[in-house]
């Protein structure tokens, strides 16, 4: 999608912090962090957001989970622990309509989900 931020990130016209690629997937700091680490985990092909996901190949989905795991491993989440999070829509606030995933972690979380 030619009008998207996320694709414009992946295509590099937009500069971005990669902290992961690979065939599937590409994953960056968030500009603004909400944790000690906050990444965003997204797929290479255009998917507006989690109520879409039906679109896309299995391949490219399990990926994206696969890759939030694994940059959480990177990033020393462990121990610790993290959050993965998907806002759909607009009772989440979901401000990029490109499927992403935020890794967050390196803080302790707020014991909600609101
Ligand atoms: P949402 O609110 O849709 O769940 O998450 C969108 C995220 O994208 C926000 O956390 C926001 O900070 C991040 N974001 C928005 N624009 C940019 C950008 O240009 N670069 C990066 N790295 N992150 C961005
Ligand atoms: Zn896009």
């Amino acid at each position: 999608m030619t009008d998207c931020l996320f694709c414009k990130i992946i295509s590099g016209d937009i500069p971005s912090t990669k902290v992961y690629e690979d065939e599937y997937v590409y994953a960056f700091r968030d500009i603004n962090p909400q944790a000690p680490t906050h990444v965003l985990v997204i797929p290479k092909k255009h998917v507006s957001g989690m109520s879409a996901v039906d679109e896309m190949d299995d391949a490219s989905l399990a990926a994206c989970l696969r890759a939030c795991r694994l940059v959480a491993a990177q990033e020393g989440l462990n121990d610790g622990g993290y959050r993965v999070v998907s806002n759909c829509g607009d009772h989440a606030c979901q401000s990029v309509h490109h499927l992403h995933f935020h890794v967050l972690g390196g803080r302790q979380m707020a014991d909600t989900m609101a």
